[in-house]
């Protein structure tokens, strides 16, 4: 545990107890456990206002005109989150006609969101117009033409950013690596569709472009491609004679899942993004622009952990250890689909010294429905509780009903053992649910 605490795994206010057993915000995740049932997923919110603090803060140190901190939302949304978000002075991307309506309802300001997508639908983009949130990022030609005769259609100018693919390969999983000449994101500036969308928007008279979007993927520990696209946008601005009023190099920044992982300080990334800015725009004799970062993983993916109950155990035929949990694919795809290394604890045991290799294995009818290829754990007893760390990015938000396994419960801690319940677990016996 302790090797967990030094390489940031945990929660901020996690505690270990003398007996072995975790605390996070002064609630007992045992007792948590008994009165939610698992498999239970846990948001701290100490270290969620310390993420977004640290962000600001680095800005203020590294930039001297105006940023934002937006969180993209499809690493976890639900309402009662949102709210609690909503209060921290963040904005939010969207990426669906929901995702849109909970910001809303959440307290958001229109002139906070930003609708990001591929493919929007009619529904989406007519939506987006009517309330006129701050910005409708166009993916492609095909879109942006689409747009203009919907916002003509309304009589509206619409603000827009153009999302830019720079073709360039970053290192990380190619499921989610969104910046290569292949990826279905973005105008290409290869093509010289990023340079023919930026003239066309600036002539329409339905859209006041006020900005550039690049995302180049995720799980990203390196500045310098975001230095180069950074670079890339500017060159592209200046060919087109635009001058962006704001600019957003996206999301990306990783977070370490296991004591291997390297550990990446964002203040090397607001600090790269920060100083490429400012030397494009001396370069190019520009304004500097407002500054949008859009972290989803790296806010939330600490402040979340999920808790399991272990059931059957048993050896393979070559020696391997199996443990199955009461969770797996269904409420944690990321294993399954790109092969997202995690580590675990077992609450009540960590003070033991003879460990043990064993994989993690879920309760779901799919080989691949495993969650760790390899922990070292000590000897387990059904009923034990598997806390897995770093479960708080796109896990829930890519949950599913696989075998109709309702979705788990999700609590908000606060300090001092208080909590909210974010969202019930699914219930099976309201008729309703599968129906
Ligand atoms: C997913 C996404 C993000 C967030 O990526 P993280 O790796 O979670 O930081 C930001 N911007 C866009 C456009 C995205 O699609």
């Amino acid at each position: 545990m302790s090797s967990f605490i030094e390489k940031d795994l945990f929660p901020l206010s996690t505690e270990l107890r003398p007996d072995g057993s975790i605390t996070i915000a002064g609630s007992s995740l045992k007792k948590l456990a008994k009165d939610f049932g698992s498999p239970l997923y846990l948001y701290d919110s100490e270290t969620i206002r310390a993420n977004i603090q640290k962000l600001k803060n680095a800005f203020s140190t590294f930039y001297p005109g105006n940023f934002a901190i937006a969180y993209a939302s499809k690493a976890y949304l639900s309402r009662k989150f949102a709210e609690k978000i909503a209060k921290q002075d963040i904005e939010l991307d969207v990426v669906s006609m929901a995702e849109l309506l909970i910001a809303l309802k959440a307290g958001f300001s229109p002139k906070q969101i930003h609708f990001h997508g591929n493919n929007k639908t009619t529904e989406e983009i007519q939506k987006a117009i009517d309330c006129n949130i701050h910005a409708l990022v166009i993916d492609n030609m095909d879109e942006l033409l689409y747009a203009e005769k919907i916002a003509a259609s309304k009589n509206k100018c619409v603000k827009i950013w153009l999302r830019i693919t720079p073709d360039i390969h970053v290192k990380t999983h190619p499921h989610i690596e969104t910046s290569a000449a292949e990826s279905k994101f973005g105008f290409h500036v290869t093509t010289g569709e990023a340079k023919a969308g930026i003239q066309y928007a600036l002539k329409s008279h339905f859209f006041e472009l006020t900005g550039l979007h690049c995302h180049l993927g995720s799980q990203i520990f390196d500045p310098l491609p975001y230095r180069i696209t950074i670079q890339m946008l500017y060159d592209l601005a200046s060919e087109c004679g635009y001058v962006p009023s704001e600019l957003s190099p996206g999301g990306g920044w990783g977070v370490p899942y296991s004591t291997e992982d390297p550990v990446a300080d964002p203040n090397d990334w607001i600090e790269h993004i920060s100083s490429a800015v400012i030397e494009q725009c001396r370069q190019k004799q520009m304004p500097l622009p407002k500054i949008v970062i859009e972290p989803g993983r790296w806010l939330v993916a600490k402040a979340g952990v999920s808790i399991y109950q272990i059931g059957s155990q048993k050896s393979t035929p070559n020696g391997l250890r199996i443990i199955a949990i009461n969770g797996g694919m269904s409420d944690n795809p990321r294993n399954a689909l790109y092969q997202a290394k995690y580590t675990a604890v077992i609450n009540g045991k960590i003070a033991s010294n003879e460990v043990f290799p064993s994989r993690i294995v879920g309760k779901f009818c799919e080989s691949g429905d495993t969650l760790i290829d390899q922990v070292y754990l000590p000897e387990a007893e059904r009923d034990d509780l598997l806390i897995i760390p770093v479960s708080g990015a796109y896990q829930l938000s890519m949950a599913s009903n696989y075998n109709l396994a309702p979705r788990p419960a999700v609590l908000w801690l606060e300090s001092g053992g208080i909590y909210e319940l974010l969202q019930y677990r699914e219930n099976p016996e309201e008729s309703s649910w599968w129906a």
